[in-house]
């Protein structure tokens, strides 16, 4: 992040984020969204095909109707969504970026912030079989001889959406 005074710096960049940057944009305030992860990043992990339980009308922000076929919005109708309200009220973004201290000095603060570890990529994961084909016959725990390097750092062997580092929000 730049050394710049903004108005307003929200760590995050979920719902409550968008919404508070929306509304600081709406009223001419210089603002900044910082999330360590990406855009919605907790919607982002949430199973593919969830179904949200709050009705669209409730998860509404900025004043932009939150259109969909179903009452319940489904994950990626809502990282749309918020996505949506992003691009309309043009909130800059610092993603992948971790805020690791917040320090007052005088009448400012200083936010300390370092990039984010990356995430693997679809093309970063540990080739071979999904760890459970590997639970021997008989039941057990996994070798793990199937998803060496499933430690690693920025590595799983869980089954995810590829959008947290496709660059796309939805
Ligand atoms: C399976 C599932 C289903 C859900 N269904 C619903 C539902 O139907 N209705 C509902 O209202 N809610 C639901 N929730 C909860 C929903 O995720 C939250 O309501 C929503 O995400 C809250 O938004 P938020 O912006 O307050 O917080 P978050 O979305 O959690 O955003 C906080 C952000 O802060 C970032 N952050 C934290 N610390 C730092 C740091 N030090 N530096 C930089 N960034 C940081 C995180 O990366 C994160 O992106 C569900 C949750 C789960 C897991």
């Amino acid at each position: 992040m730049n050394d710049e005074i903004l108005d307003l710096l929200v760590v995050g960049a979920g719902p409550t984020a968008i919404a508070i940057g929306a509304e600081a944009r709406q009223k001419g305030l210089s603002v900044l969204l910082v999330d360590r992860g990406p855009l919605t990043a907790a919607i982002q992990e949430y199973p593919t095909f969830l179904q949200f339980f709050t009705t669209r009308d409730r998860l509404e922000i900025a004043g932009i109707p939150f259109a969909t076929p179903d009452d319940k919005p489904t994950r990626r109708d809502a990282m749309a969504y918020y996505a949506a309200v992003v691009a309309r009220y043009q909130v800059p973004l610092a993603l992948h970026e971790e805020v690791l201290e917040v320090r007052k000095e005088g009448e400012t603060f200083r936010v300390v912030s370092r990039p984010a570890a990356p995430h693997a990529s679809a093309e970063t994961r540990v080739p071979g079989r999904a760890p459970w084909l590997s639970q021997p016959a008989t039941g057990g725990t996994p070798t793990g001889s199937a998803c060496r390097g499933r430690t690693s750092p920025g590595c799983t062997s869980a089954t995810r959406s590829p959008t947290r580092t496709s660059g796309r929000t939805w």
